[in-house]
C-alpha cells in the first residue's frame, strides 16, 4: 500500500488527507496546492496546516515574496510521499493539508500582522501545528505572537544569512530585518535558546551583534559551518531537546547559486544538500511550528528556489 494510514495523536475517525497520487493523476494536472494535498479549512480535521502568507511589505531591497506561496505550491507537485533518508511518510503519520492563504493587506504591515495572528488563532486553539510559507521574514513576528500566546515564550532555531535582529529601518520598527529583535522585546523568545545558522555577509558595524550577545543568541556562521560541518550545529541542537521549539527557515541561508530567488542574497552560503541535512538534523525535537520565508519568484531562475523550498517544506513535515 502506498500511503498506509497511521494512528494519529488525536482520535480522528476520518482517513488522513493524502496527496494526489501521481501514478493516477499526472503531476501537472489539477489545481495546485502544497504537496498536492487537499485544501482543508476546518482546524478540527488537521494536525498540521500548511498556510500561505503572501506578504512582502516588509522587504527592504528586492521585493517579490508575495508570490512565494503560489510558486512553492506549483513546484511541490514533484514531491513523492516516502522519505528514504528519514524512513517516513509524513502523510501517514500526520493529518496535514493545505489550509490556503491568510488574508494579508498588501498596503499595511500592521494590519497584516493583526490578520496573521487572527488567522492562526483558531488553528492554534484546536492544537494544530502551523507551517507557514511566506512571504518575507516580517511575518514570523505575528506568527510568534500567536504561538507564544498559546504556548508561552519559545525556543527558536533560525536558518538565515542575516540575524534579523536590527532595531529599525527608515524609522520603522517592523520589517523583514527586525522580527526577532521585536520578538525578544515582546517576551516571545527565551534568552540563550535562540540558534541562528548560516549567518554571513557584511553588517553595518561591530555593534550590530551587541543585542544578540545581550540575549545569549547562539550563532553558527556560514564560515564556521563550512569549516566544521554538521557536528557543530548538532552540538547546539542538544540544548533544544525536550523544549518547545519554533523553526524559521529563510531561504537566503542557502547560497544564491542554489537559491537566487530571494530578496537580500548573500554569497558564501549553504548548498542544497547542506540545508536538507540541517533540516533533517532537527528530527527528535519538539517542533511546535515553523515557517519558510523569503522565496522571491521574480528573481528566481528556472524555478530552482521554489523547487528547493518545496523540498524543504516536505522535509520540515518529515521532522514534525
Ligand atoms: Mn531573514
Ligand atoms: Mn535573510
Amino acid at each position: 500500500m502506498r500511503n498506509p494510514p497511521a494512528k494519529s495523536r488525536r482520535n480522528f475517525r476520518l482517513p488522513h488527507p493524502q496527496p494526489l497520487d501521481a501514478l493516477t493523476y499526472a503531476r501537472f494536472t489539477g489545481i495546485p496546492t502544497f504537496l498536492r494535498l487537499p485544501h482543508i479549512t476546518q482546524p478540527a480535521e488537521l494536525e498540521v496546516a500548511l498556510i500561505g502568507v503572501p506578504f512582502d511589505g516588509g522587504t527592504t531591497y528586492r521585493p517579490g515574496p508575495r508570490f512565494g506561496p503560489r510558486h512553492v505550491r506549483l513546484q511541490s507537485a514533484i514531491i513523492r510521499p516516502w522519505n528514504p533518508v528519514l524512513q517516513v511518510n509524513p502523510f501517514a503519520k500526520l493529518r496535514v493539508a493545505d489550509f490556503g492563504d491568510l488574508p494579508v493587506n498588501p498596503l499595511s504591515i500592521e494590519d497584516t500582522f493583526l490578520r496573521i495572528e487572527k488567522g492562526m488563532t483558531p488553528l492554534l486553539e484546536a492544537g494544530v501545528r502551523c507551517v507557514c510559507v511566506g512571504g518575507d521574514h516580517s511575518i514570523s513576528l505575528p506568527i510568534l505572537r500567536a504561538v507564544a500566546k498559546k504556548r508561552g515564550p519559545v525556543s527558536l532555531i533560525q536558518f538565515d544569512a542575516h540575524s534579523d535582529l536590527w532595531d529599525e529601518y527608515f524609522g520603522s520598527k517592523y520589517s523583514h530585518g527586525t522580527p526577532f529583535r521585536r520578538a525578544f522585546e515582546e517576551g516571545l523568545l527565551v534568552d540563550s535558546e535562540v540558534l541562528q545558522v548560516g549567518l554571513r555577509g557584511q553588517v553595518y558595524g561591530e555593534d550590530d551583534f551587541d543585542f544578540a550577545r545581550a540575549h545569549k543568541v547562539r550563532m553558527v556562521t556560514a564560515e564556521e559551518f563550512h569549516k566544521k560541518g554538521l557536528p557543530t550545529v548538532q552540538r547546539h541542537l542538544r540544548a533544544f531537546r525536550g523544549k518547545p521549539v519554533y523553526v524559521t527557515l529563510d531561504i537566503d541561508a542557502v547560497d544564491p547559486a542554489y537559491a537566487p530567488g530571494t530578496g537580500t542574497p548573500q554569497v558564501g552560503g549553504l548548498t542544497s544538500i547542506q540545508i536538507l541535512e540541517l533540516v533533517r538534523a532537527l528530527r527528535g525535537l519538539d517542533i511546535i511550528g515553523c515557517d519558510l520565508v523569503e522565496v522571491s519568484p521574480p528573481y528566481d531562475t528556472g524555478e530552482i528556489t521554489s523547487l528547493l523550498a518545496a523540498n524543504l517544506l516536505y522535509e520540515l513535515l518529515c521532522v514534525l
